[in-house]
């Protein structure tokens, strides 16, 4: 008998960083096509239930998972808990993510731990993992969140830009070790979204950075969403080691 291929058969996704902004986008409009996701989150549980809720008015299963990504016990136990209790892991949405804004020379020792371990190592901790299983699955398919800071850099952004280029090298890198094992592995660079994340800035600020925007707006989490369900498709099946730029061509 054959073995089902990805993409015949329910798919079994755990989006990081779920509770709130692009990555609550990337549960629901997954849940949406029929996945069952795994919602994680860091502290702010309430607003992961509120993710779960969503996902499950499509019928799907949708569970909640707190996970530190800097801590690579918590983030095996969320790969195992998916695992048992939805029998495989096809697709990872590697989207947690900090930030920090400041002048290179002022930026403290905590700083550079702050952004690189959750925005680098958290991704590489919950890539190793899922990997592991897709590896004995034959098949998987791996987003990871950069940004378009990683692609041209940011003045005041030094480490969260250069955190989100590594995570463009991780991507190819990574692409190129596991296509053998019928994995995919790509990534999205989103543009100005959205969400908390730019709350600290001011309103002059946000249009500014609209302006910037050939396109004319700030990106909606569901703009990023849109390419993670693209990437996660049979449709992107052939693609491996992309980044997908969505900024509405503030970088081209
Ligand atoms: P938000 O600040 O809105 O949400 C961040 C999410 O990450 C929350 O779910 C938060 O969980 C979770 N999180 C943060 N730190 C950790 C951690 N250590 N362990 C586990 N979860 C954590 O961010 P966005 O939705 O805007 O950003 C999502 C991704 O997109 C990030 O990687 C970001 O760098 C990237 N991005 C965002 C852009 C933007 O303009 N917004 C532009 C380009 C890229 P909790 O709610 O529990 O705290």
């Amino acid at each position: 008998m054959c073995k089902p291929k990805l993409y015949e058969v329910v798919m079994n996704a755990i989006v990081t960083g779920a509770s709130r902004g692009i990555g609550r986008a990337c549960a629901i409009r997954l849940a949406s096509r029929g996945d069952n996701v795994i919602v994680c989150y860091r502290e702010n549980e309430a607003a992961a239930e509120e993710t779960v809720s969503e996902c499950l008015r499509f019928g799907v299963k949708a569970l909640k998972s707190c996970v530190d990504v800097t801590d690579e016990n918590a983030v095996r136990r969320t790969v195992a808990l998916t695992e048992c209790e939805l029998g495989s892991v096809d697709i990872l949405v590697n989207n947690a993510g900090v930030c920090g804004a400041g002048v290179f020379t002022e930026f403290t020792d905590a700083d550079y731990h702050r952004i690189f371990d959750t925005d680098v190592l958290g991704q590489m901790y919950f890539a190793r993992a899922a990997s592991r299983v897709m590896i004995a699955q034959g098949q998987g398919s791996i987003v990871n969140i950069s940004s378009m800071w990683g692609i041209c850099g940011a003045s005041c952004e030094v480490l969260y830009s250069s955190a989100k280029a590594a995570i463009i090298g991780f991507t190819r890198s990574l692409a190129q070790e596991l296509a053998p094992s019928g994995i995919t592995v790509n990534c999205v660079a989103p543009g100005v979204i959205d969400t908390d994340m730019n709350r600290c800035y001011d309103s002059e600020t946000m249009s500014d950075l609209v302006s910037r925007t050939p396109l004319g707006r700030l990106g909606q989490p569901e703009d990023v969403a849109g390419a993670v369900a693209f990437l996660t498709s049979a449709d992107a099946s052939f693609i491996t080691g992309a980044v997908l730029n969505v900024s509405g061509g503030f970088v081209i």
